[in-house]
């Protein structure tokens, strides 16, 4: 469709980015292409409506860039999951494996209730460990998963066959 096409188009292969071999998708174009942005910033801003998200959450870093306007357009709260060591308050930490080694992510207890349904957005799923692990987050938290919505998914990753367990029927959606 036109919008994918305008998405695609505003994306940049950087190669041997941030090692050797790998492929990296930098959307910095995207963000500042005011069209693209916009666009992009709405087609998500539709799938949080479609879920019936109450909140959404966005993934550091990029992350934070597109889902905290996100958040303002659909009229939701906007809630940052961070890695280890960056919130100052009471926080749930959740641990996932890297290709090498593991990392942190953590979200303020209080930010997430019994009554939120939350959107987590992102914008690359690559293995789907960073998703998962705030999938995992969401429901140690009592609330519910609406969904995951991401610019773009890297199918050769396996990362939606990854999540399928967290997302529970969940929708995974990728522009
Ligand atoms: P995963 O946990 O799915 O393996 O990696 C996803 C995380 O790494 C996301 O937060 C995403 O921002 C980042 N990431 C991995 N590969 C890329 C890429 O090619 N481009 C961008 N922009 N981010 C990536």
């Amino acid at each position: 469709t036109d919008i994918t096409e305008l998405l695609l188009s505003r994306i940049r292969d950087v190669a041997d980015y941030p090692e050797p071999g790998v492929v990296f998708k930098d959307i910095t174009p995207l963000l500042a292409d005011p069209a693209a942005f916009t666009a992009l910033t709405e087609a998500l801003a539709e799938v949080a409506a479609r879920t019936g998200a109450t909140k959404i959450i966005g993934l550091e870093a990029r992350g934070f860039i597109l889902g905290a306007p996100v958040a303002v357009r659909a009229g939701l709260g906007f809630v940052p999951v961070r890695k280890a060591g960056k919130l100052p308050g009471a926080t749930l930490s959740q641990a996932y494996d890297l290709e090498y080694g593991s990392a942190e992510i953590e979200v303020h207890a209080e930010d997430l209730t019994a009554d939120d349904r939350v959107l987590v957005v992102d914008d690359v799923l690559a293995t789907g460990g960073t998703a998962e692990a705030s999938l995992e987050l969401i429901r140690r938290a009592g609330a519910q998963v609406a969904g995951l919505a991401v610019l773009m998914e890297l199918g050769f990753l396996g990362g939606r066959a990854r999540l399928e367990p967290a997302l529970a029927g969940a929708p995974l959606t990728a522009l």
